[in-house]
């Protein structure tokens, strides 16, 4: 087979990058190792930029989001006992959308159905092949025969635990990294969420997120140690713990009910540099991970697939290598940006082991100046809702 793009891994990364191609005449395959249906059970991010919404439009795959989206126009800080609002439309005339990362991949999965694209899902095996070369090409097993894919160009999107940056030299790439010192142990249930906009907690206890997916269906999150294992938390328990977290009001009004899931995330921040191997190109997961607690992880998918396919289109279209030269520079400036905010809002709302009482009142000093300050509260406001691209 022979495709201009190969597209490894069929998440918000590959789907996205696949369905702006197309729309670009550029052809392309995507290979992925899991079932249709295993991508879409699992329950990941929730919270989208107005730029992802946008680009999820430009493809055609935006008329659901946009139907069954919540619009949030701030969210809440909780701490001390009060909660404080961060208006993020007055701040900035931007909004943010709740619809879950199961939705954004359905609806881009079904997009690329109906345009009639290449996927091969439970691919096994994929390899890429002379990425250094001008002669790329994939190889993956598929009902126990091997296939070749040669390509102009590899995409590796295909997550943090992927083949593609693991086929890099290590000594043609940086990696930097900072491991939290605790998880989010997270809780969704079918019950109406506490409150009409997300809260983050700052609590002696430990940090609490009360976020959603849909009006009737929540997403609740508490920081808790490393080695907790999900067995140790009844309901029960989990909903006594984030009532603990909670203002009184909030507390108060919580509606318990049995989890639909629950699971445990370490939070990391990682970036590899460069983004770019020869004629292999690294987007998403694959090249970064944020801790989800600026809500960043889907959307610099997003933006990393909008630079990759204008590049892509330039180099077509334009017979321009311009910017698939630039591409990694270009991404890294964003991600870099996304990393900063998302290391800064889990640095002020977490409890650190080895912060003490002094991590804490500094913490706390930093809340009150956000919440009471304009161009704190802007700074923030803009980051969250998404810097342009
Ligand atoms: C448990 C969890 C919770 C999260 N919660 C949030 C959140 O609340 N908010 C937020 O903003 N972000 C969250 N994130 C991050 C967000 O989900 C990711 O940033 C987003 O999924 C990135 O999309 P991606 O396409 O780059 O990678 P992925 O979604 O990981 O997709 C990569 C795809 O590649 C496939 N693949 C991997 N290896 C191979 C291979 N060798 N061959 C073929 N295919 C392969 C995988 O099966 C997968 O389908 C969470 C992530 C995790 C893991």
């Amino acid at each position: 087979m022979r495709t201009k793009v190969a597209i490894i891994g069929a998440g918000p990364a590959g789907l996205l990058l696949g369905q702006l191609l197309h729309i670009y005449g550029i052809d392309n395959v995507i290979l992925e190792r899991h079932t249709g249906e295993y991508v879409l059970g699992r329950i990941r991010a929730g919270l989208l930029e107005e730029g992802t919404v946008k680009l999820l439009d430009e493809v055609g795959a935006g008329s659901r989001a946009y139907a069954e989206g919540l619009v949030h126009n701030g969210i809440e800080l909780a701490f001390g006992g009060s909660r404080h609002r961060i208006d993020m439309k007055g701040a900035t005339n931007k909004t943010v959308m709740i619809y879950g990362q199961t939705e954004v991949t359905l609806d881009l999965m079904n997009a690329r159905k109906e345009a009639g694209l290449a996927s091969i899902y439970e691919a096994a095996d994929v390899q890429p092949h002379d990425f250094d070369t001008d002669r790329p090409r994939l190889t993956y097993v598929k009902d126990g025969t091997t296939h070749e894919i040669s390509c102009d160009f590899i995409a590796g999107c295909d997550g943090f635990h992927g083949v593609s940056r693991a086929s890099v030299k290590p000594e043609a790439m940086e990696t930097f990294e900072r491991v939290y010192p605790f998880g989010w142990l997270g809780i969704l249930s079918e019950t109406p969420p506490v409150s009409p906009e997300l809260i983050y907690s700052n609590h002696a206890r430990g940090f609490a997120l009360c976020t959603m997916r849909s009006t009737h269906r929540s997403r609740y999150y508490v920081q808790c140690p490393l080695d907790d294992r999900v067995e140790d938390w009844s309901d029960d328990r989990f909903w006594d713990e984030l009532k603990r977290r909670l203002d009184k009001k909030a507390a108060d009004s919580l509606v318990t009910g049995p989890s639909i899931e629950k699971s445990i995330a370490p939070l990391r921040s990682f970036v590899a540099e460069p983004m770019r191997f020869g004629r292999m190109f690294l987007a998403g997961d694959a090249a970064h991970i944020v801790p989800p607690t600026g809500a960043k992880g889907l959307n610099l998918a997003a933006s990393d697939a909008h630079y990759l396919a204008t590049a892509f289109r330039e180099y077509y279209d334009e017979k321009s290598s311009a910017g698939i030269d630039s591409y990694s520079t270009t991404a890294l400036k964003r991600v870099w940006k996304a990393v900063r905010f998302s290391w800064w809002m889990t640095s002020m709302l977490h409890r650190f082991p080895d912060d003490g009482t002094f991590g804490a009142r500094i913490q706390l000093a930093e809340l009150n100046y956000v919440v009471h300050s304009r161009a704190a509260m802007t700074s923030l406001a803009e980051n969250y809702v998404g810097l342009p691209f």
